[in-house]
């Protein structure tokens, strides 16, 4: 019988292989997803190093609450590195990903700010190691596309960039509520409420991108999957879902209320695709 650790190297290779023609943009340290079955199943800890471009620095309590929630699907410690900053001149700040060559400007520097500032880097066979890294880029500017404008997205194997410019510009809710002057107390209560949104939904962009690095919407073979959305790139049709291919918590329209409460999380058919993935 072949060891378990032999047979999951093996189907990595062959994943690799088979998608090496049209993961260009993505081959800096492989394609989202092949790692998923790691970052699921092998070490004992998992360390997350944050590297910020000066002014968009990491929401604290957003990062927490992603950490505590990488610890409960993966089960293993999770340390998050104190965030570091840095600047990149060649950065424009704002891409159209709907257009090819602007697409392919951004990933490569994307690529090129990862090779520069990343200090933890996975072993190019991480299933021998005991220590996972994810890496976590926040960058400046706005990624803007048809309808709208991308939030995070991943950019290897086990590399997720955010945009938190894009999330300043949400409106959680209540926003057209006018504050007399009887109901300071009330505005102060209110700020603070749009701090609490703010947090969940910058946790909810990274799991979204954590997710996609699980093997979400990006393995192989996901067709029998039946709660994917195929016109949305596979997402998760349930859109309370964090694997929703919007923010919003609507279907249709635009519904961040919820971000008041709590950020999003899997729905159980993606918690039980993500059981799968676990050897
Ligand atoms: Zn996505
Ligand atoms: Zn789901």
């Amino acid at each position: 019988m072949i060891p378990k650790r032999t047979a999951l190297l093996v189907s990595l290779l062959l994943v690799t292989l088979a998608l090496s023609g049209c993961m260009g943009r993505t081959s800096y340290w492989g394609v989202p997803g092949i790692y998923g079955s790691v970052f699921l199943s092998e070490g004992e800890e998992l360390v997350i190093e944050v590297d910020f471009m000066d002014g968009v620095e990491p929401i604290k309590g957003a990062l927490e609450q992603f950490g505590g929630e990488v610890e409960k699907i993966t089960g293993k410690d999770v340390r998050i590195e104190d965030p570091r900053s840095f600047t990149y001149p060649d950065w424009k700040g704002a891409y159209d990903v709907s257009n090819e060559s602007q697409i392919e400007e951004a990933l490569t520097t994307i690529v090129r700010i990862g090779e520069k500032f990343r200090d933890n880097k996975n072993d190019l066979f991480p299933i021998m190691s005991d220590t996972v890294y994810l890496y976590v880029l926040y960058l400046d500017g706005k990624m803007a596309e048809e309808k709208g404008e991308i939030p995070g997205m991943v950019f290897s194997a086990d590399s997720i960039c955010v945009f938190p410019e894009s999330l300043d510009s949400i409106h959680f809710g209540l926003d057209d509520i006018h504050f007399g002057l009887d109901s300071i107390h009330f505005g102060v209560l209110w700020r603070k409420g749009k701090e609490v949104a703010r947090e969940n939904v910058e946790t909810t962009v990274l799991l979204h991108e954590f997710g996609h690095l699980l093997g979400l919407a990006r393995r192989p073979g996901l067709e029998g999957y039946q709660k994917l959305a195929p016109e949305h790139g596979k997402h998760c049709s349930n859109s309370s879902c964090v694997m929703y291919w919007r923010l919003s918590w609507a279907a249709t329209g635009n519904d961040y209320d919820h971000y008041l409460n709590d950020y999003k999380h899997f729905c159980d058919d993606c918690l039980v695709e993500l059981d799968s993935y676990r050897y």
